[in-house]
């Protein structure tokens, strides 16, 4: 399996070489140059499979032959054997029609660390096999970043960085970043918005000196190794509900669209998905292009949903690319007009290939506390308030006799002050985190300024490896 960049400047590379990139060298995402096809009889066949094996299955065409398959079930296997449901992603049933798929089993609590326990494994394996090491540097809103850092922390062969920013992400996701204490780790606290957060590293990729000299790598969703460890939960999810003699629904809580594009990725494979579902709180770019083809940048709002307060969904590049078939230098085009002009000029054409299959919801934060009451007086279910977000935007954009499935992607309790808000319960901490609020933290509080984060880089780069 080749991958190509959206920005098509970029020379193809193979699994590895996109892990440890992140960024392709010319701005763009890389993508499969080809997609694999599973048919009918494949699907079937992973039907019932530990969700481990079948996450290794699905990935397998990704990974190519750049890792033994027996490694990459290996990975999986310590990957997902962490977490604290024995299914690792289950469905809990909401209504006749609407599931919730619970993606926060891991060990911070939220969906990212379905990606991240398997890529902090790729890393050792593959930094080993090459005798190389690298610097994670990585902006936040919030669970990327605890994520990353419990994926990273004590790794020999990997420095991580991680950027949130400053006073906007709620008190446990702070702590589950900054408690960790391991040499290898440092947090940075950027005085912006997680937007300006994510253009500090991508000034750091964009600084070609800078890169080498740190052998930069990054984590954040724009890695296709994420987007790729996210297909396999909906192909589970879609074969308990009856995938491939069945079509499925989906509702997916967004900000940098990484979570959904696995989605679009897995019906790109072939599994039989009618609808994608694309929920947003008050900062609803992605809302707005896909009602009123308006993808126009606003500022940041703070909301319930710290993960979603983003304006520019770096992943929406990949959809872009297909919905411009292909065309890199068309995508490229786009995406410099869009930096410069604050608006994404997408043809009607190109609008409608995306209106076909996706649908969009917003909710704003009193919005967001009456569904979360809602729907523990109706079903007894404690959402947090992303969750809600989605379960919300499948309740409106169900399309009738397909079952849909809501991504559940935060535990309550990463949440508590707003569900206690919304329900009078404050769910507590699962057990391994119950005694994060007294634990001592440690992070750098830092300008939006890239000059001053490099140095901050190269200092934690020195201090560990001379
Ligand atoms: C990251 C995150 C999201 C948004 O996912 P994207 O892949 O960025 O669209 C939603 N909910 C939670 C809890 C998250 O951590």
């Amino acid at each position: 399996m080749r991958y190509i960049s959206t920005r098509g400047q970029a020379p193809a590379t193979d699994f590895t070489g996109v892990l440890l990139a992140g960024l392709a060298p010319d701005g763009g995402l890389y993508v499969p140059e080809s997609w694999p096809h599973f048919v009918a009889a494949d699907w079937r066949a992973l039907r019932g499979l530990p969700y481990a094996e079948l996450a290794a299955r699905v990935m397998r065409p990704f990974v190519g032959d750049t890792i033994p398959f027996a490694t990459l079930q290996r990975l999986c296997g310590e990957a997902y054997g962490g977490f604290a449901h024995p299914a690792v992603a289950p469905l809990v049933q909401l209504d006749a029609n609407l599931w919730a798929q619970e993606l926060f089993h891991g060990p911070t609590l939220a969906f990212k660390d379905m990606a991240m326990q398997l890529l902090g494994r790729l890393f050792d394996h593959v930094l080993t096999e090459q005798d190389a090491r690298v610097t994670i540097v990585g902006a936040t809103s919030g669970d990327t970043g605890s994520a990353a850092i419990e994926a990273c922390a004590g790794r020999e062969r990997v420095d991580i960085v991680i950027l949130h920013p400053h006073n906007r992400t709620s008190e446990v996701q702070r702590r589950q970043m900054t408690t960790v204490m391991d040499a290898n780790v440092s947090n940075l606290a950027v005085e912006g918005t997680f937007d300006d957060c994510q253009d500090l590293v991508k000034a750091m990729f964009a600084d070609a000196p800078f890169r080498r000299e740190m052998q930069l790598s990054a984590v954040n969703s724009i890695n296709w190794a994420r987007v790729a460890a996210q297909i396999p939960y909906y192909v589970a999810s879609a074969l308990a509900l009856g995938a491939p003699d069945r079509e499925v629904a989906f509702s997916v809580p967004t900000g940098n669209f990484g979570n959904v594009l696995a989605a679009w990725a897995a019906r790109r494979m072939g599994l039989p998905i009618s609808r994608l579902v694309i929920g947003s709180n008050r900062n609803n770019i992605l809302s707005r292009f896909l009602t009123d083809n308006d993808m126009s940048m606003q500022p940041v709002e703070p909301s319930l949903s710290p993960s979603m307060d983003i304006q520019v969904s770096s992943n929406f590049e990949r959809l872009l690319f297909e919905l411009l078939e292909h065309d890199g230098a068309a995508t490229a085009a786009v995406m410099t007009r869009f930096r410069a002009e604050g608006r994404m000029p997408v043809s009607d054409a190109a609008w409608g290939r995306a209106t076909a299959l996706f649908r969009a919801f917003t909710l704003d934060d009193p919005g967001t506390l009456a569904e979360i009451r809602r729907l523990h007086d109706a079903a007894g279910y404690l959402a947090d308030p992303h969750s809600a977000i989605g379960i919300a935007a499948a309740r409106a954009h169900g399309v009738a006799g397909v079952p849909m499935v809501a991504m559940a992607t935060a535990h309550p309790a990463k949440f508590p002050d707003a569900m206690e808000q919304a329900t009078g319960v404050r769910p507590a901490l699962p057990k391994h985190l119950a005694d994060l609020y007294d634990r001592a933290e440690r992070f750098t509080v830092v300008p939006a300024d890239v000059a001053t984060i490099q140095g901050h880089v190269r200092g934690l780069a020195r201090r560990n490896h001379g």
